[in-house]
Formats: structure tokens, C-alpha cells, sequence
């Protein structure tokens, strides 16, 4: 199986290839057509497997790029557990999704609430934060969660270990769509991530690499 194969948009493969990946790894193989297909997805995989790929190329395909949909806000959030893997994972969005022309914001703690405020009001396809900045950029109603349609949580164990369950739950419950898919990434699964996918996912296809 080649990225080839996948159905991908023209300038979302140019920018796979440009990255510099040219063969899908295995949870790239299993877990990128269920995303891109829109179902919730539970990827079991440790960090060096390709996981950042997988999410990054199915939430790009997933983006509408029509030069009027940037103004209804953005359309996917990644929560990752910590500013660096955040903005790590940023630049690959970005990358990978250069000749598509989407715009990745980083929206992590550390850096001036200001710069996020332009951020958001240029418009942004997707975010890439931490919990509390994101959680703070809804509350200020800066960050419009309305036009959200694919939510993931990378290293959702991680994120459950430095206690941001409650953040979790916060940015649940704070108007995000109904019909919006969700994606978790986790190396394990502690009851705690299950109790996530229980409430917050609905038939999930589970990938365990
Ligand atoms: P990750 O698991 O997302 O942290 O990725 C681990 C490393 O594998 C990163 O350095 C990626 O750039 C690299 N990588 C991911 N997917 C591919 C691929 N399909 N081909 C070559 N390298 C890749």
C-alpha cells in the first residue's frame, strides 16, 4: 500500500512526499482511511510509529480549503500533552499541508495571548494546543469551537497523567457540534482513557499498532 492509493487530494500528497515520507507506516496504512472516511478512531501506538503523520494527513484531507471557509472558524483541534509536542506537531500539520494552503495555528501556554488573538482573527483551519490555552481562548470566546468537525487527542494517556482530565471534560462540554468526529492517540489505555472514549466517542474503530 502506497500513499498513492488512498484517495488523498493532489496538493496534500505533494506535501506527504515533499515531507519527505514516502511509504505509509503501519498505523499510517491502518488508521489515516478510517479518519478520512469519518469515523471516531482509537489508535493505539507509541510516539516514533508515524502517529503524528496519521492524524496530521487525515485531518488535512478532511479541511475545507474553499477560500470562504477559513471565516467560520476553524475546523480541527489536536490537544497534545505538553507546548513542545504541541508545536512540534504543529510544523508537520503545516508542512504536510503547505501546498493546500492551511493555516495551523499553535495555540500553547508560554507564548502572548495577544499573538493567539491575531491568530484567531486571521482565521485558522486547525489548532494545535495544550488544554489550558485552548480551554482559555473558548472561554474568551476568541477561539469559535462551532464549525469544529474533528476533534483529536494525541497522547490522550499523557494528557490524563498531568491531570488535564478536567480540561478534557471542559472543552467537551463547551458547545463543541454534535455530529463532530473525535480521534484519540494513546500508547496505553488506563480505565481513565476508556472512560474518555465510553463518553465522549461513539463506535469507535479501534487500531492497535
Ligand atoms: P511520530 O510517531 O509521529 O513521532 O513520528 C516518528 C518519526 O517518523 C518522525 O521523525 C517522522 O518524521 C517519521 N515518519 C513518520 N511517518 C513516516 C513515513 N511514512 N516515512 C518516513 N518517515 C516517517
Amino acid at each position: 500500500e502506497s500513499f498513492d492509493d488512498m484517495g488523498l487530494k493532489e496538493d496534500l500528497l505533494r506535501g506527504v512526499y515533499a515531507h519527505g515520507f514516502e511509504k505509509p507506516s503501519a498505523i499510517q496504512q491502518r488508521a489515516i482511511m478510517p479518519v478520512v472516511e469519518g469515523h471516531d478512531t482509537i489508535a493505539q501506538a507509541q510516539s516514533g510509529t508515524g502517529k503524528t503523520g496519521t492524524f496530521s494527513i487525515g485531518i488535512l484531507q478532511r479541511i475545507d480549503t474553499a477560500p470562504e471557509a477559513v471565516a467560520k472558524g476553524p475546523q480541527a483541534l489536536v490537544l497534545a500533552p505538553t507546548r513542545e509536542l504541541a508545536q512540534q506537531s504543529q510544523k508537520v500539520m503545516a508542512a504536510l499541508g503547505m501546498h493546500l494552503g492551511v493555516t495551523a495555528h499553535a495555540c500553547v501556554g508560554g507564548t502572548a495571548v495577544r499573538d493567539d488573538m491575531a491568530a484567531f482573527s486571521r482565521g485558522v483551519h486547525v489548532v494545535v494546543g495544550t488544554p489550558g490555552r485552548v480551554q482559555d481562548m473558548i472561554t474568551r470566546g476568541v477561539f469559535d469551537v462551532s464549525n469544529l468537525k474533528i476533534f483529536c487527542l494525541d497522547e490522550a494517556d499523557q494528557m490524563l497523567d498531568r491531570g488535564f482530565k478536567d480540561q478534557i471534560y471542559e472543552i467537551f462540554s463547551c458547545g463543541l457540534p454534535k455530529d463532530m468526529q473525535v480521534i484519540l492517540f494513546s500508547a496505553t489505555m488506563p480505565n481513565v482513557a476508556l472512560e474518555l472514549t465510553d463518553k465522549f466517542m461513539r463506535e469507535p474503530k479501534r487500531i492497535l499498532v
